[in-house]
């Protein structure tokens, strides 16, 4: 097996990929025009080819043309806060069919937000009293099937309250108590829980406690914006900076109309409460509504065989390759888009994940693909710009054609 040096080393001495990237400043030569400064190249900070996905710490995705215009020109002019988010969110409810709607920073915030009313209702000393429930009258429980409680579920705790887990309808029945306050729902690991979304709205009537669903990460299809608004969630939240491609600090807390004007209690422009970290400007509040009506009418059929087109792509460059076994998945409940999963025999091909990541995290491009196991990788095409396929394809065929 080479080592890590020697495989940097031979993989960085192609500069096949240096000819075809023609940068803006060689297309407008000629034009005198000052050059745009390129923080990126300025302050020393790697960008990449994502063939990875919508992750946070690889700034969620990219935003249109329309929002980027969006954001722009809502920066020169003043609004109210509350106006905007009212006027807003109205439209968003209609679109998702929700009562009401607002934009918050992000899923996670909005989790908070959503238990925040619902604990304080529109009773302001309750607000600034969270996160501190005792004495208080609030509730300080929220039920939740055990393998939905992952780490996202400190949004929920984050308003003072616990979370009590359960795994069946008669778990639900006998937690249930006069501190509950909310039934929480995490649709990514449905198909791990005991008891799936209608009976979980079902049980939150008969016990009478209201039911809220993280759906963070789950568009496609499009169709969840609004099927657990129709199912009867009181509330729902979505990012706004992954699949649907609105500012990545941006989310949408969809819901009951008597929830969603008690969070905004615990929203700016108000002060002091717990969500006043989760400030939302107008440029990404704006930005999100736009990015949103855009996902909503945009053709996903055609997005959707685009995807396809380029995974089949990476897939047919890699799987002449001795030793190499490709399979195309689809995850069901999130990150929904093909999703290409390249694994191969370390006998014939002697490379680990870690070292083939590396290898083309330190090309030029670079790139970042999604993770595997020890021997494998996978890659997803619904964060690529057109025509990075091709260079996804060359690069990571390259990589493992020469360390046989
Ligand atoms: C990404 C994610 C969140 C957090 O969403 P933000 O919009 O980044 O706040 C919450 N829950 C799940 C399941 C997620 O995937």
């Amino acid at each position: 097996m080479i080592n890590r040096r020697q495989l940097i080393q031979r993989l960085s001495a192609f500069p096949f990929l240096g000819g075809l990237m023609a940068t803006p400043s060689t297309i407008s030569a000629g034009v005198a025009k000052a050059p745009k400064r390129d923080l990126f190249k300025e302050l020393g900070v790697r960008t990449f080819i994502n063939a990875a996905g919508t992750l946070t710490y690889m700034t969620g995705s990219l935003m249109h043309e329309e929002v980027l215009d969006t954001i722009n020109n809502a920066a020169k002019e003043f609004c109210m806060l509350d106006e905007l988010q009212d006027k807003v969110g109205e439209k968003i409810a209609s679109l998702v069919h929700s009562e009401a709607a607002v934009v918050t920073s992000g899923a996670f915030s909005g989790m908070t937000l959503g238990l925040a009313g619902i604990l304080t209702g529109m009773d302001e000393k309750k607000v600034k009293a969270l996160p501190h429930l005792e004495y208080t009258g609030m509730k300080s429980e929220v039920i939740c099937q055990a393998s939905h409680d992952i780490v996202y579920n400190q949004a929920l705790t984050n308003t003072g309250c616990k979370i009590v887990r359960v795994e069946t309808a008669e778990d639900v029945a006998k937690a249930v108590n006069e501190r509950t306050a909310l039934m929480h729902f995490l649709h990514i690991e449905s198909d791990k829980g005991k008891i799936q979304h209608e009976e979980w709205v079902a049980l939150g009537k008969t016990h009478g406690i209201p039911t809220s669903i993280d759906i963070a990460a789950d568009v496609p299809p499009v169709s969840n914006l609004w099927r657990f608004n129709d199912m009867g969630f009181d509330f729902v939240v979505i990012s706004g900076g992954k699949a649907i491609r609105g500012p990545q600090s941006a989310g949408l807390l969809m819901g009951k109309k008597d929830i969603i004007a008690a969070a905004r209690l615990s929203m700016p422009p108000r002060g002091f409460n717990i969500g006043r970290g989760m400030k939302i400007n107008k440029e990404e509040i704006l930005g999100m509504y736009v990015a949103l009506e855009k996902y909503i009418n945009q053709d996903h059929d055609k997005e959707w065989k685009e995807w396809e087109t380029r995974i089949a792509l990476i897939k047919n460059a890699v799987s002449t390759i001795q030793g190499i076994t490709t399979e195309i998945k689809i995850p069901p409940l999130g990150n929904h888009t093909p999703t290409l999963h390249v694994s191969w025999d370390t006998d014939k091909i002697k490379i680990t994940d870690k070292q083939l990541r590396e290898a083309l995290r330190n090309g030029n491009p670079s790139i970042e693909l999604g993770g595997g196991t020890a021997n494998s990788v996978s890659v997803t095409a619904f964060m690529l710009k057109p025509g990075q396929e091709k260079i996804v394809a060359t690069r990571l065929k390259e990589a493992l054609s020469m360390v046989r």
